[in-house]
């Protein structure tokens, strides 16, 4: 492929956060930017060039947008492939390919992916039918997870099973949609390695980070995990086979869990930036922001070295108010960066915003940003 250089034009999927952080970086690069998003005034679309106001199905828009673009690129994992394909159709090249996002949106089918490359993932079954329920239920048995296969985010659609009469009230609840049946794993952590690609073949991966949730939504990364060198380094050679294994064209985020034994699962693929990666943009000469863009444009990858330990907490929305108070007292606290999306309406629960906090050690940039979250609130 011929390098898209500065100047040239990148359309953007999806109008989130995280189309804005890698927008903020390709237009530091130099490149005009394209976002296609039904909501006016997405996060992305205040700093993109242009936003087409449409669905992301919406035929004629994703033409516009191939006419208008040299490559594009999404940044949510649940375009649909049709879409995708679609503007490959008009001539434009889309990357990550459709058949990366044929594999990660759907989950019995990014387990057996993973599994093929001879890499660990919890014992699971895809249910489809009382069959199959019986089937997992006599073969992997509880404690046991129940998600959708398909369309899932953030512990969404999923049930924690302990019994046989859980597992048939959970699987009538859900109303015959595909659905996979995990072995609920004792970890010791939750790890996630950013990870990208280029069309040469070039494959890099950040150091793992460790990541905390609240009601199955990511409320801190820890840059680098507290693990040892050796899970460190495996981490990301999981990671690496992974990305390689897709013939991923972009940067990825693979979330896993850390056995005591320190054997590692891979739980899921992203392929998008991920907000476990949004410390980089502060803590590593290239962010996952700039590394996505370089990837997708055919651009030779940057450093994933970690300058400075460092510790994300996001901003979630409280649905107490969408005026953010405390922001002058956080500011005061040093070796602080404050980031905000833009998004009008603070509902519970919503991405907001982050803080990252770079210091000596990881203990301290916790201590650091959690104080700063503390001064914040929605009024
Ligand atoms: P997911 O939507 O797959 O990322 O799951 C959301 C959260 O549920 C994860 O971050 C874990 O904390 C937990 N979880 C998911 N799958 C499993 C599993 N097989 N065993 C234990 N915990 C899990």
């Amino acid at each position: 492929m011929t390098p898209i250089l500065p100047g040239q034009t990148i359309g953007m999927v999806g109008g989130g956060q995280l189309g804005r952080m890698s927008t903020f970086k390709a237009k530091q690069m130099g490149y005009i930017v394209v976002t296609l998003d039904p909501a006016p005034h997405s996060p992305c679309g205040q700093v993109a060039d242009a936003q087409l106001i449409a669905g992301y199905t919406d035929h004629l828009s994703l033409i516009e947008l191939s006419q208008r673009c040299d490559v594009v690129t999404y940044e949510f994992e649940n375009v649909p492939s049709e879409s995708v394909e679609l503007i490959v159709s008009h001539g434009k090249p889309v990357f990550p390919a459709a058949s990366v996002l044929n594999v990660t949106q759907n989950r019995v089918r990014e387990k057996t992916f993973v599994r093929q490359l001879g890499l660990n993932v919890a014992d699971f079954l895809g249910v489809q039918d009382r069959d199959d329920l019986e089937q997992a239920i006599d073969q992997i048995g509880f404690p046991a997870i129940l998600k959708t296969a398909g369309g899932g985010y953030d512990g969404k659609g999923q049930f924690v099973i302990g019994s046989a009469d859980e597992a048939v009230c959970a699987f009538e609840a859900s109303g015959g949609v595909e659905l996979i049946w995990e072995r609920q794993v004792p970890f010791d952590l939750e790890l996630s390695v950013i990870c990208a690609r280029n069309q040469q073949d070039e494959v890099v991966a950040y150091p793992p980070t460790e990541n905390i949730h609240v009601n199955n939504i990511l409320d801190i990364s820890i840059a680098p995990a507290r693990v040892s060198p050796e899970v460190q380094a495996e981490a990301q050679h999981v990671a690496c086979e992974v990305a390689a294994g897709l013939g991923l064209v972009g940067v990825c985020g693979i979330e896993m869990f850390l056995l005591p034994d320190e054997t590692l699962l891979i739980n899921e693929i992203a392929p998008r930036p991920h907000n476990s990666g949004h410390h980089t943009i502060e803590s590593c000469i290239c962010s996952q922001f700039e590394q996505h863009i370089r990837a997708v444009c055919g651009l030779p990858l940057g450093s994933t070295e970690l300058i400075s330990p460092a510790v994300m907490v996001n901003i979630l929305g409280s649905g107490t108010g969408s005026r953010l108070a405390g922001v002058p007292e956080l500011l005061r606290t040093p070796n602080v960066h404050f980031h905000l999306y833009g998004k009008r309406e603070a509902k519970a629960d919503r991405k907001m915003g982050h803080i990252t906090a770079l210091s000596v050690d990881v203990e301290t940039a916790l201590e650091v940003a959690l104080a700063a979250r503390q001064q914040l609130r929605w009024e």
